[in-house]
């Protein structure tokens, strides 16, 4: 058996508070700079982020369990395991979970990520355009 090594700096997962929604759970994939943070993240279902923007974008990977983007202006939309999203700079948005399922993405996020205000449940609730 070979096992090849992930993360290895022995930093501890983090439990998400203040700009979150619902249990919330990050976990570093390779120590954060100013310049790039990637981290590996899951949200129980009905958990999600905060409104915000990233400064110079973000790649998400969907890694298992099922979830939810959204684009202000826009219905929340479906994304599965295996689903990469580009979020282009400055964009605001939301994800996280869907209200019946988990989910875990990794998050790739370049530049200083802005919080706002938290996702309202009626906006959270509302059917996902696919
Ligand atoms: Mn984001």
């Amino acid at each position: 058996m070979i096992i090849v090594p992930g993360r290895s700096n022995g930093d501890p997962t983090s439990q998400r508070g203040t700009t979150f929604t619902g249990t919330v759970w990050a976990d570093p994939v390779v120590p954060a700079s100013d310049e790039v943070v990637v981290n590996t993240v899951f949200f129980q279902p009905g958990a999600r982020t905060f409104w915000h923007q990233h400064e110079r974008g973000q790649l998400l990977h969907v890694l298992a369990g099922g979830g939810l983007i959204c684009a202000a202006g826009e219905p929340p939309r479906r994304i599965r395991p295996g689903d990469v999203v580009w979020v282009p700079p400055g964009e605001k948005h939301w994800h996280g979970a869907s209200g019946e399922t988990f989910l875990t993405h990794l998050a790739v996020s370049l530049g200083t990520t802005m919080w706002a205000e938290e996702v309202a449940q009626a906006d959270y609730l509302q059917s996902p355009g696919d």
